[in-house]
């Protein structure tokens, strides 16, 4: 008898996975965040097949600092950055699943991370207006990188980079092709390399994808079962930050519409986040939750988190 093939999971992780607020983000502390989430995935690995993304805003950012300070060496383009952070980032999740594998005992599971690259628009709006958070976040707006784009966000003064739409992830095949031999496969890191079409060839772009849109294009692409996007509050609140805040449990794609128009999800925070699961359901996805790290298996079992729905 054919055996029915395991539902596919993806999850995003989002930048408190690796480094929590308050952090100075060292490599052992970077290590230590990604066990919890790790261990809940390494689990949901018995019964769902996996597809790891991540954001690397604080990582990239800070290759872009490194970069800028030193004159002694060629600079690195931005996209380059976005790959180095695909390797370090997916080195660390790789080798703390491998662990978390171990330890629940399953020895025999493949896993792989995947460098990928990400088709963008060359004629999207969004080149002529920066919008994406990198870097660390200053308390001071002059503290800020001088002659770069800085925005004021929840987290501080961010110097803002180019941040256009997913077209369509370039390793999609290829990604379907390995969860469906159960590889865990971590991919689409820091929202893919982007990458615009000239001709039949490729050309980097100086620009980083947000990474929970990228995510819900892949979802759309192999046809994932759940898309959860696990970052570090419990879900989708109205009024957030204000005495009358509530967390929603389900919204529907008309409602979060109508709170998106209402400005209670800001862009480069909470916006992209709902506008990514609005895209997947909207596209024939089945189900999209917006949860916490520390709730991602009770989020897949329908236990917690924000669910948008038709
Ligand atoms: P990630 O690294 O996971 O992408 P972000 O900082 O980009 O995290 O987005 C999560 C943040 O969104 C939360 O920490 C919270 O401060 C902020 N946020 C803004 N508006 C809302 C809202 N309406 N509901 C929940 N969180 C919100
Ligand atoms: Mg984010």
């Amino acid at each position: 008898m054919k055996e029915t093939p395991k539902p596919t999971l993806l999850v995003a992780l989002g930048g408190n996975a690796l480094i929590r607020k308050g952090e100075e983000g060292t490599v052992p502390q970077q290590f230590k965040n990604l066990a919890m989430p790790i261990r809940q995935i390494a689990k949901l690995s018995q019964d769902y097949r996996i597809i790891i993304t991540h954001g690397n805003g604080p990582q990239v950012g800070n290759l872009l600092l490194q970069q800028e300070s030193c004159q002694e060496v060629p600079k690195l383009p931005l996209e380059i950055l976005v790959a180095q952070t695909q390797g370090q980032i997916g080195y660390m999740i790789e080798s703390t699943l491998d662990s978390e594998l171990m330890d629940l005992g399953i020895h025999v599971k493949p896993l792989i991370s995947l460098i990928t690259y990400v088709v963008v628009d060359e004629n999207d709006p969004a080149f002529s207006d920066p919008s994406k958070p990198i870097g660390p976040a200053y308390k001071r707006k002059k503290d800020a990188p001088p002659g770069q784009p800085v925005r004021k966000t929840a987290k501080g003064f961010r110097r803002v980079v180019v941040s256009p739409q997913p077209v369509t992830i370039i390793e999609k095949r290829e990604i379907k092709k390995l969860i469906n031999a159960d590889f865990i496969v971590i991919c689409c890191g820091g929202g893919g390399i982007p990458v615009a079409r000239e001709g039949r060839a490729f050309q980097g772009v100086d620009a980083v994808i947000d990474k929970d849109l990228a995510s819900s294009k892949l979802a759309e692409e192999v046809g994932v079962d759940i898309f959860l996007i696990a970052t570090d509050v419990s879900g989708v609140a109205l009024n957030y930050g204000a005495p009358d805040q509530k967390y929603l449990r389900k919204v529907t794609i008309k409602e979060a519409q109508q709170y998106l128009s209402e400005g209670h999800f800001p862009a480069g925070s909470m916006s992209p986040k709902v506008e990514a699961a609005i895209q997947f359901i909207r596209n024939q996805g089945k189900r999209a939750v917006i949860t916490s790290i520390e709730e991602i298996e009770s989020a897949v079992n329908g236990e917690a988190g924000t669910e948008i729905t038709a």
